[in-house]
């Protein structure tokens, strides 16, 4: 069980698998004001950095689900690190349908909300492992700007233009599911830059370990078209963040 190789290949060296910064997770974790012990779910865990942190700094408690083996294992690598392997756990497993046997204090999808197919359904999701009176965490693009066709769209990773909404409308799709939302953290162009740029060294360097690699053809090709896609398109019509909720 895997997630497409591509992902596998071209966030190899990243911590993070969103826009967000190492300084962004620690904001989060201050503004949610955690209490030590909170247990906390995230599913689509990634390399397991905000889980690990947070479980170093703010003593939380962590269980992480994420279906690509390579960040599992770096996931695993991560907690070992900072030396909170007591805290945190990571399984590796399709997150669809996860519910986690006892209620958590907080339940997250940062950046994966396919796992639920879609914001509405993994809101659904999560709120099946929520204890009453917490949080859900959401990370979600959306639209700085409204892209005027649908090519434009296509080229910022969007199958559509109707597969993100603007900041207002995103914040009432969620009051519409019956949630206050009760902080947010939103990305600027710098994570935006740490995502995106990162991946293309991570290629590069690739492409110099694997040169007869099966696979090198089309990573060469995303190298090459990559950065001048991700400066026209992404950076200039996507916004990403994290919102945190509480059912009303
Ligand atoms: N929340 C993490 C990762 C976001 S990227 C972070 O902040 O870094 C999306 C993640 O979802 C990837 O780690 C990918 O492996 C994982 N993923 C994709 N489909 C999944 C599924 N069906 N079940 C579990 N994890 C999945």
């Amino acid at each position: 069980m895997d997630i497409p190789r591509i992902f596998n290949v071209t966030e190899s060296a990243h911590r993070i698998h969103n826009p967000f910064t190492s300084e962004k997770y620690a904001t989060l974790g201050a503004v949610l004001r955690l209490e030590p012990e909170t247990r906390v779910l995230d599913l689509g865990s990634g390399s397991g950095e905000m889980l690990c942190t947070w479980a170093r700094d703010h003593k939380i408690t962590g269980l992480g689900v994420d279906m690509s083996t390579v960040f599992h294992k770096q996931a695993e690598l991560r907690a070992k690190e900072l030396g909170v392997t007591d805290r945190v756990r990571f399984i590796h497993a399709d997150a669809a349908g996860y519910i986690a046997d006892e209620k958590v204090g907080v339940a997250a999808c940062v950046g994966a909300t396919w796992i639920g197919g879609g914001v509405a359904g993994t809101i659904e999701l999560l709120a099946k492992s929520l204890s009453p009176e917490g949080i859900i965490l959401i990370g979600e693009p959306y639209w700085l700007k409204l892209p005027p066709t649908e090519d434009i769209a296509k080229n910022c990773d969007a199958t559509a233009i109707a597969d993100f909404l603007m900041l207002p409308e995103l914040i009432e799709s969620f009051e519409a599911l019956g949630y206050d939302v009760v902080e947010m953290v939103l990305a600027d162009l710098e994570g935006w830059d740490r995502y995106s740029a990162a991946m293309w060294l991570t290629m590069r360097k690739w492409l110099k370990a694997n040169p007869d690699d099966d696979f090198a053809p089309e990573i060469r090709a995303h190298l090459t078209s990559e950065p001048k896609r991700y400066v026209t398109y992404t950076r200039e019509y996507v916004g990403w963040g994290v919102f945190a909720l509480m059912a009303r």
